[in-house]
């Protein structure tokens, strides 16, 4: 657990309103040489991903479940942005929709400038092979498949697999500390490890959006660090557009932007420097 977190009204909230103001009072960005939003360039550069008026909506019998309620966001490259919410509040439909492994019921996702609504099934399967990587909460490595095949498969399914690519593989799967369990099976790995191989696969193919349901969630906290720092580097590094849904604020540190969820709506984007990187240490108390 990671004690209070920012999204739990508390008895007063309703009354006082504290909640919708998290960021309030706090000091302007800090000027602590991240670059932060600009990190994307300029301001004429494609976004890597939008997505307007979101809305999803399952049928549970009888019932209409309203799980993501018109959620719009945009994303420019070398951005990375951290999806918090309570559980049920609709952060794993809305990854999905953006990873377009989910059709919305309302609304578009727009990724490298595609409308991701007008590929039919087989285009969208090849165009997110190619543009988006995506990490599983329940991390679905292939069984029978090594750890470095595992992460090598994504360069063969796309055509792409050569010696470069196996060095790459190797080269990313040390620095999320694997160097020596290249040729382990899932099955001979601890949970965390199996998600640090999931995370080497989401970023192989070197797609322009990288989207993470709960990268740490079976990580120490060291590991978890160690992972979202890798993970933070490559995207601010390379210029990709990142988005990691997680329940642990302190992993926040190294974002952008955080969005925060409610009843599939977003309550609050926080972007200022200072009120992330207090979210992120209060988290530990
Ligand atoms: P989170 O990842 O924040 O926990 P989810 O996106 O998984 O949220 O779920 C949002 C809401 O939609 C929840 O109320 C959940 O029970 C419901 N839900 C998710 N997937 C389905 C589904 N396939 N069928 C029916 N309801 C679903
Ligand atoms: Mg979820």
């Amino acid at each position: 657990m990671t004690g209070r977190r920012p999204w739990d009204p508390g008895p007063d909230a309703a009354a006082t309103g504290r909640d919708a103001r998290v960021g309030a009072g706090a000091p302007s960005p800090a000027a602590s040489g991240r670059q932060g939003s600009t990190r994307g360039g300029g301001g004429s550069e494609a976004p890597a991903l939008v997505a307007e008026g979101l809305r999803k909506t399952y049928a549970l019998g009888r019932q209409t479940i309203r799980a993501v309620d018109g959620v719009s966001m945009t994303l420019r490259r070398g951005e990375f942005v951290a999806l918090v919410g309570p559980s049920g509040s609709g952060k794993t439909s809305i990854l999905a929709m953006l990873a377009g492994l989910l059709r919305p019921t309302e609304g578009s996702v727009h990724i490298a400038g595609e409308d991701l609504g007008g590929l039919a099934d087989r285009r969208l399967a090849r165009f997110r092979r190619r543009n988006i990587g995506f990490t599983f909460q329940q991390n679905n490595l292939v069984p029978y498949l090594t750890v470095l095949e595992n992460v090598t498969l994504m360069l063969s399914l796309n055509g792409r697999y050569d010696g470069e690519g196996a060095r790459r593989a190797r080269e990313l799967l040390e620095r999320l500390g694997l160097g020596d369990r290249l040729r382990s099976l899932p099955s001979q790995l601890s949970g965390g490890q199996q998600q640090r191989v999931a995370i080497a696969r989401a970023l192989i193919h070197q797609p322009p959006v990288v989207l993470a349901d709960e990268p740490t969630a079976s990580l120490d906290t060291e590991r978890a660090h160690q992972v979202v720092d890798t993970f933070a580097n490559l995207i601010h590094h390379d210029r990709r557009a990142g988005i990691m849904v997680t329940h642990d604020l302190r992993m926040c540190r190294v974002v952008d932007r955080v969005v925060v969820l409610r009843d599939g709506t977003v309550d609050r984007t926080i972007e200022d420097r200072a009120v992330i990187e207090r979210l992120a240490e209060e988290a530990l108390i």
